[in-house]
């Protein structure tokens, strides 16, 4: 989608570093990290949110990348994070689940 920040990642108009790229999903990192891992796993195709998402195979693409990524880099803790809409956060309308790691994690979140 035009004027979309994370297509342009997806598509590399913008250059990145992918954790992770196969033909449906991407992952880098968060450009500001609210902890010592903290990526990004994006669908390649534009979907503004979790209540959009049409084919839940997009779903499993994205868990399936989260298994991967952790898996590679050993990660055992870590918490998955989906903001949907503003008042919960999100600030990109391009679905994407947070993975942050590498500090205790507070529970309940604010
Ligand atoms: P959310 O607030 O859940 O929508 O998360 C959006 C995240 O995208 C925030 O953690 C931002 O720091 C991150 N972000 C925004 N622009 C970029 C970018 N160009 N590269 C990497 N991360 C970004």
């Amino acid at each position: 989608m035009t004027d979309c920040i994370f297509c342009k990642i997806a598509n590399h108009e913008i250059p990145t570093t992918p954790v992770f790229e196969n033909d449906k999903v991407i992952a880098f990192n968060d450009l500001e990290p609210q902890a010592p891992v903290h990526i990004l796993v994006i669908p390649k195709k534009h979907v503004a949110s979790v209540k959009d998402v049409e084919d839940l195979e997009m779903m499993k693409d994205l868990f399936d990348a989260v298994q991967k990524i952790v898996k590679e880099k050993n990660i055992t803790d870590f918490r998955t994070v989906i903001n949907t809409g503003k008042e919960a956060g999100q600030s990109v309308f391009h679905l994407h689940i947070h993975i942050l790691a590498g500090r205790p994690l507070l529970w309940p979140p604010g």
